[in-house]
């Protein structure tokens, strides 16, 4: 079966605290967060700026959380306001699979991997296989 499978990462600034917890990680302080996005799909698809069948995805549309958090993104925002769920980088990767696939078409697969530190990351997606 045809297959493509796109990667794209960006990397964004935002304060958080980790609500509820019992440490360090309840009070303010900031990251410089990475995403790694795979979108995966066995047909191609038009974009809002290409109208023909070529693409997956658009990368601009699986980039939108390193936008300034004054223009939809997460960029130099606090994650806190910009988020129900608790800041967790779980909850973090659930919340930006869960808004992108919003801005995609139906069909792909998609994989989505933050990095809270060098050394610490979580990978989220809802098709367990
Ligand atoms: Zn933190």
């Amino acid at each position: 079966m045809p297959t493509w499978i796109l990667h794209t990462e960006f990397k964004f600034d935002a304060a958080h605290y980790i609500d509820g917890y019992d440490g360090k990680c309840g009070r303010m302080h900031g990251h410089t967060y990475k995403v790694h996005m795979k979108a995966k799909s066995h047909k191609l698809n038009p974009s809002a700026y290409l109208k023909t069948s070529d693409m997956v995805c658009d990368f601009k549309e699986l980039k939108w959380a390193a936008k300034d958090s004054e223009r939809g993104g997460f960029d130099h925002g606090v994650l806190n306001d910009l988020m129900q769920e608790n800041t967790t980088a779980e909850r973090i990767a659930e919340y930006i699979h869960q808004e992108t696939k919003k801005r995609i078409p139906s069909g792909i697969e998609l994989e989505v991997t933050v990095w809270e530190t060098e050394t610490s990351w979580v990978s989220y997606t809802d098709n367990d296989v």
